[in-house]
């Protein structure tokens, strides 16, 4: 028998305290923010997890204006691309000072309580990309092994992993990096570019696709491979990476899903 006060305080809105700020909330309760994805499991993680003040701080990215990079303004950097390996990417939100804020309490604090939640916003990026395509394959860009013995653990990694289960899409990891580079934040948009170059390779022996995604995967289609990051600044790693994911597979489309684009 369920004793009264138990009873209660299952009738009771559940309080919760946000994975942020710290502060109780009501799930379900007061005026919130929307959020701007379809997904009921991603939408169930942010519903839950932030209170209404850290949910109303995410800026989304709910129109674009570059449909080549994602971009919520005009774009003059694709424009003067000359060659682009990959066919789109799309960005959940703008890398404003509280993303910032959040995905350094995520990565060098190690707030891993928000790792869910971080790819439950990447689908804000994935849904528009789903909208138009099938995929075979989710794969991310590999983290720096001195930064990866630093930290622990490879964010994009992580949270590509957790948005490929919310879509039951095959996660696999593809690329490795064969030369180390510099910090890229202090670094100006040409030097990026530059430095960049050849810094990724495909995993060898390439993935026979056909047996990751049996369900999806078509061998007359191109191999459709949806490759996440938290941030595009430049471009440079996006295109990097979809350079040494084409080598391998010379069939493949290349589109891209950022956690934020700045
Ligand atoms: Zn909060
Ligand atoms: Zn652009």
């Amino acid at each position: 028998m369920i004793g009264a006060s138990k009873l209660l305080a299952l009738l009771r809105p559940q309080g919760r305290n946000c994975l942020l700020c710290g502060q109780t909330f009501q799930v379900g309760g007061g005026r919130r923010a929307p959020i701007p994805i379809r997904n009921p499991a991603a939408r169930k993680v942010l519903d839950e997890g932030f209170c209404a003040g850290c949910i109303s701080r995410i800026p989304w990215i709910v129109t674009i204006a570059c449909p080549i990079c994602g971009r919520p303004e005009r774009c003059g950097d694709c424009l003067r691309r000359r060659e682009r390996p990959f066919v789109k990417c799309r960005g959940a939100v703008r890398y404003d000072d509280a993303m910032k804020e959040w995905l350094a309490l995520y990565k060098y604090r190690g707030l891993e309580r928000l790792e869910a939640a971080f790819a439950a916003m990447l689908a804000a990026a994935v849904e528009p990309l789903l909208g138009e395509t099938r995929f075979d394959v989710v794969t991310s860009v590999p983290i720096a092994p001195l930064r990866l013995a630093d930290r622990g653990f490879d964010q994009a990694e992580r949270v590509a992993r957790g948005m490929a289960v919310l879509y039951r899409l095959p996660y696999r990891p593809m690329l490795r990096r064969i030369r180390h580079t510099g910090k890229q934040s202090f670094k100006g948009r040409k030097d990026r570019i530059e430095d960049m170059k050849g810094t990724f390779a495909a995993l060898s022996p390439p993935l026979a696709l056909g047996h990751v995604s049996e369900a999806l995967f078509s061998p007359t289609d191109p191999v459709r491979i949806m490759l996440v990051d938290d941030i595009y600044t430049t471009g440079a790693t996006m295109t990097e990476c979809s350079r040494a994911l084409l080598a391998a597979y010379p069939n493949a489309e290349v589109y891209g899903a950022l956690w934020a684009r700045s």
